[in-house]
């Protein structure tokens, strides 16, 4: 390791194939660092085998082996080393994957040269203060046992939060601290339960192997199998943890089990937002220490948990329309769009179904407007119920529903269509108070990705479908004549 190193702090290796990069890499650190370069992961490989660095900087895309095989290789020789991954279009999974494989940063070209000064200056401090606690935990005269256990706890934590503060995703925060949670307490499995006002989900996590399914079920009250919703499954598949989520319900512990479960609260700001529980067998136990690292493990968490929470929800908050819960206009429009480019690209096509409640104002007439809001979370309910995953519903106006039906040919958005029409018009909407018949009138176009046209001429001739509809006598489907 480094700590004899004479150019401690100073020594960099670039990767990259274009030798412009590289040059322009060497130029801009040249002057306060001694910097080597490879053309390719195998030239890094050999490199990192005859000398030491304290930082590499690759590209994550090489010819032949990748950016992360020399990560890996860097990691392998000197697990402090510092990897400052270059990727020209990073996507959040190849960032993930590059953080979770111990990136300590990565910038995406083109980068303005102070952002990289900054990020390898920042990335050799770290370097500098992980082989400055490495020499005082190794020099056992000037640290006491119970010290040097401290020192190793400060040391994991500070790995723990700066993994944390790279992590993009839910899933990621989840598994990060699952597995440290696994690891400090030997815990059969964890389990973090996020309770917060549109979120119940549990994230499950064993510490090594399969997921003891059985052992797991016995600990939930409910159905384990139907309750689990397999998140990330792909992703965690190619790894040795499966990684599940339990969602919708709050999951009712059986203690009564050959499991003993110590639990840690997830506290922000003095509202607890879930917990961290640690299931151990049932004659182990934890010591003081564990107990308090994992405490502190849960105070730093928790408000990255919360964070992320409150932008999915206000994610969602942005697509959905308040009344009825389905998309609103905003997501309806971005949907549409981005179907009309998938279907020019693959030359596919699908269908465009709007509806518009007939006589409505009548409806609001006769039974007041809180009625007639509940015909329309009716319908809303109705449309929802005839569709196919995939398929989006939206509200795009006050009583005008947009439905986009991906990948659906002609004969099949016809029959849908036509069976959602029959729906309202067979049975009446039933209230508390009332029984409200009502119908709608709708309009279907086609898009075809061989004969491309714009999103709004696309609407207009479903719109004169629907038109159509209504002059026609209402409570029918109309299919537009081409776009
Ligand atoms: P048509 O069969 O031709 O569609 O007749 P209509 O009465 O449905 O026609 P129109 O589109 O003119 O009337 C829609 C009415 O819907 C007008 C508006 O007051 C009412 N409305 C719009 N948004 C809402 C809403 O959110 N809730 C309620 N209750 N009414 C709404
Ligand atoms: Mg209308
Ligand atoms: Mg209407």
């Amino acid at each position: 390791m480094g700590t004899g190193n004479a150019f401690l702090g100073r020594s960099i290796l670039v990767v990259d194939d274009d030798p412009a990069i590289r040059e322009f890499l060497a130029g801009a650190l040249s002057e306060r660092y001694k910097v080597a370069s490879a053309a390719s992961a195998e030239e890094a490989v050999e490199l990192i085998g005859k000398s030491e660095f304290d930082l590499v900087i690759t590209d994550l895309v090489l010819p032949g082996a990748s950016g992360l095989t020399v990560l890996a290789c860097a990691k392998s020789r000197d697990e402090f080393v510092e990897v400052l991954m270059i990727s020209g279009n990073a996507t959040v999974d190849s960032a993930a994957a590059a953080v979770n494989s111990g990136v300590g940063a990565y910038l995406i070209k083109p980068f303005a040269l102070p952002e990289l000064r900054n990020c390898v200056e920042k990335m050799m401090a770290m370097r500098a203060f992980h082989l400055k606690s490495l020499m005082l935990m190794k020099d056992s005269d000037l640290v006491d046992p119970a010290a040097k256990g401290h020192v190793d706890d400060l040391a994991s934590l500070y790995h723990f939060t700066r993994k944390l503060m790279l992590t993009l995703e839910i899933s990621e925060v989840m598994r990060i601290t699952l597995e440290e949670a696994n690891c400090k307490a030997d815990a059969k499995f964890c389990t973090i339960e996020v309770c917060m006002p549109d979120y119940k989900e549990i994230y499950s996590m064993p510490q090594a192997g399969e997921i003891d399914k059985a052992a797991q079920s016995a600990v939930f009250a409910e159905n384990w199998e139907d309750a689990f919703v397999g998140i990330d499954k792909e992703r965690f598949q190619s790894g040795a943890v499966p990684h599940y989520a339990y969602k919708g319900r709050s999951g009712e512990f059986n203690a009564a089990v050959a499991y003993k479960c110590i639990n840690f609260p997830l506290v922000v700001t003095g509202k607890t937002i879930g917990s961290l529980t640690v299931w151990i067998a049932a004659n182990a136990d934890i010591d003081e220490r564990q107990r308090r690292y994992l405490h502190i493990l849960t105070s730093f968490t928790s408000p990255v948990i919360e964070h992320v929470y409150l932008d999915l929800q206000v994610r969602f908050q942005a697509k959905t329309d308040n009344l009825t819960g389905i998309a609103n206009h905003r997501y309806f429009y971005e949907t549409l769009e981005r179907e009309i480019a998938r279907a020019n690209r693959k030359k596919s096509s699908f269908a465009l179904l709007l509806a518009d409640i007939d006589d409505f104002k009548a409806i609001n007439d006769t039974y007041g407007h809180q009625m007639g809001d509940a015909v329309i979370i009716d319908l809303a309910k109705r449309v929802s119920a005839n569709i196919r995953t995939g398929d989006v519903v939206a509200r795009y106006g006050g009583e005008e529903f947009g439905v986009i039906l991906p990948e659906s040919d002609e004969t099949g958005a016809l029959a849908m269509s036509k069976r959602i029409c029959e729906s309202l018009s067979k049975a009446p909407y039933a209230g508390a108070k009332h029984k409200i018949p009502y119908t709608a009138s709708f309009g279907l176009a086609y898009y075809d990705g061989h004969n491309p046209v714009k999103k709004d001429e696309l609407i207009l001739s479903a719109d004169q479908a629907l038109y159509k509809s209504k002059v026609e006598g209402k409570n029918r489907v109309t299919v537009a004549e081409r776009c």
